[in-house]
């Protein structure tokens, strides 16, 4: 845990990572968990059924504090896996969308490797990338972040 957030050595954390400290085995299971199985979302949901093929527009995935990250338009935000692209916010059971799961687009598996290497060199707290930042951007960024911390350092 760093500043409340689960920590993942040599990657970016997502949301299969998370699963087994929730007491199940995949993401897909914890949204079933917590929509299915969940008391208060059944009540909430008073017998509207969640769709689990993804339908809709897909969600755009970003990396925030080291994790892979769909962020709803209603301003929910929910951690996603690559392995299993699919969303579903707790915030607004992704209503719009007629309570089915959205499709994510996660950049290529290359490209996720490149920009998560580049990511694995900074704090944790630094760990961000936003669909569109090239790996030459993010490596632009180590840099500026590596001076601020050298002098930072000389300071003290
Ligand atoms: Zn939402």
């Amino acid at each position: 845990m760093v500043n409340g957030h689960i920590v993942k050595d040599g990657g970016i954390l997502n949301a299969d990572d998370m699963a087994p400290s929730l007491g199940v085995n995949s993401y897909r299971e914890w949204i079933r968990r917590m929509t299915v199985d969940s008391r208060a979302a059944r009540v909430m949901l008073d017998g509207i059924a969640i769709g689990y093929e993804p339908l809709g527009t897909p969600i755009i995935a970003t990396v925030n504090h080291g994790r892979w990250v769909g962020i709803c338009e209603c301003g929910g935000a929910e951690i996603v896996t690559p392995n299993d692209p699919i969303f579903f916010c707790f915030s607004c059971y992704n209503l719009d969308n007629k309570y089915h799961v959205r499709p994510v687009a996660f950049p290529h598996e290359k490209e996720q490797a490149a920009i998560s290497a580049v990511l694995m060199e900074r704090d944790h707290k630094d760990m961000h990338w936003t669909p569109g930042e090239t790996v030459e951007v993010l490596k632009g960024q180590n840099k500026v972040l590596r001076e601020a911390k050298k002098s930072k350092k000389e300071k003290e």
